[in-house]
């Protein structure tokens, strides 16, 4: 029997005249995380994208689980093909039907009809189904209001389709279509879900790790990467850099007031990430940051952070309680990473009793020790580069 997976698009239906745009990258996206297990058929027909395998072997349970990890899809199906006639219409419905029917108590039948040539219409067509149904499933009862299972019938073109469970897909909006945005991506919980957040709402993910040798080492780093690769699962491709930042955290430690240590640090990373986000056309910075978490997340902390970005900077767990953020990461599958306990070159230097409300005269005054650019210049992105795709 041959199955197809039909896709249902989110918000993308309310894009007006960009919808076509949206829905092309899309499919585009469905078709590269597909591309691995086999060749398949992707095409969107009245805001249905269906993806249809070409080999007889390819895994169905695993292309679904890959698709609901892709943005844009608020659910998908399976669903059987049948001859336009309605006799192989109940017999493939029968047949399909009998993996999941046995399991359940109610259901009900619709019906779509695109093909206004098709003789008989949607109400006839559900009713015939129903009663096909109840008559080779016995235990089975109609419920209109609340079914275990909807099953659809829907006569298009050139085939009938008969639908299976509806499942949830992934939300959002397509990767890509929201541009692209640079990750402060550190080791531990909360970056990693920052980045899925706006993975989320379209945009592009390209991460940003510094590390500090001697003070954190290669396993630090290591994490880092496992933690992109498995964001991969979600935002697709991940070009993930580090940065060498031992230099500039011995400088502010040597020669800045103890108690700036934190703000001083993020203020360079930012600089840092700026430089390359525009090499990298990403047009907003992304960081893991909830207010008040720490000292370096307070509102005055955060301001002076911001002062020094040309860039919008997205801070998507800023209302969020560590129990919320903990939540996303283990539903996404970062959190047993993210607790591995490496060190953390925000971490190596933190100050006892960091400054809450600092100032953006008393930052200045205190940088003015700093060769602000000779240190920005010589810190070194390419450090490290990875282009990460999802696993398998
Ligand atoms: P996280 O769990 O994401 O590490 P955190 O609660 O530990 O966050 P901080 O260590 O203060 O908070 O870092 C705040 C944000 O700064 C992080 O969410 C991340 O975006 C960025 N950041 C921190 N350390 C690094 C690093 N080594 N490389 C890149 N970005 C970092
Ligand atoms: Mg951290």
């Amino acid at each position: 029997m041959k199955e197809i997976i039909l896709i249902k698009c989110g918000e993308i239906a309310l894009k007006g005249l960009n919808r076509s745009g949206f829905e092309d990258r899309l499919v585009k996206n469905c078709k590269r995380r597909l591309e691995s297990l086999g060749k398949f058929k992707c095409w969107k027909a009245q805001s249905t994208i269906y993806i249809e395998p070409q080999d007889e072997d390819i895994d169905l349970d695993e292309a679904v689980e890959r698709l609901q990890k892709v943005f844009g899809i608020v659910a998908l199906t399976r669903a059987c093909v049948a001859e336009k006639n309605w006799e192989d219409i109940v017999e493939k419905a029968k047949d399909y039907l009998s993996d999941t029917l046995p399991y359940l108590k109610t259901f009900k039948v619709e019906a779509k009809r695109s093909d206004k040539s098709f003789p008989m219409q949607s109400p006839e067509i559900a009713r015939e189904m129903g009663a096909v149904l109840l008559s080779k499933f016995h235990h089975l009862r109609v419920n209109v209001q609340n079914p275990d299972i909807v099953v659809m019938v829907e006569i298009r073109e050139k085939y009938a389709y008969i639908h299976g469970k509806q499942l949830p897909g992934a939300g959002g909006m397509p990767i890509g279509t929201s541009g692209r945005g640079l990750l402060l991506l550190s080791g531990g919980i909360d970056s990693p879900v920052a980045g899925y957040m706006l993975a989320k709402r379209g945009v592009e993910i390209c991460a940003l790790h510094f590390q500090s040798p001697p003070y954190t080492g290669e396993r630090a780093w290591l994490k880092v990467q496992t933690l992109a690769q498995k964001l991969c699962d979600y935002c697709g491709v991940i070009d993930l850099f580090s940065a060498g930042f031992t230099e500039i955290q011995e400088e502010i430690k040597n020669k800045c007031p103890e108690e700036l240590f934190t703000v001083i640090m993020r203020r360079f990373m930012m600089r840092v990430a700026l430089k390359l986000a525009e090499r990298e056309e990403c047009g907003a910075i992304i960081t893991g940051e909830s207010l008040a978490q720490v000292a370096s997340q307070t509102m005055p902390a955060i301001g002076c952070t911001d002062a020094v970005s040309t860039l919008p900077v997205f801070r998507p767990l800023i209302g969020m309680d560590k129990q919320e953020i903990i939540e996303i990461s283990e539903k996404i599958g970062t959190f047993e990473t993210s607790i591995l306990p490496y060190e953390d070159c925000c971490t190596v230097f933190t100050p006892k009793h960091p400054k809450t409300r600092p100032t953006l005269e008393m930052i200045e005054e205190a940088e003015k020790a700093l060769d602000i650019e000779a240190l920005v210049e010589r810190c070194e992105i390419n450090h490290q580069r990875l282009r990460l795709f999802p696993k398998k």
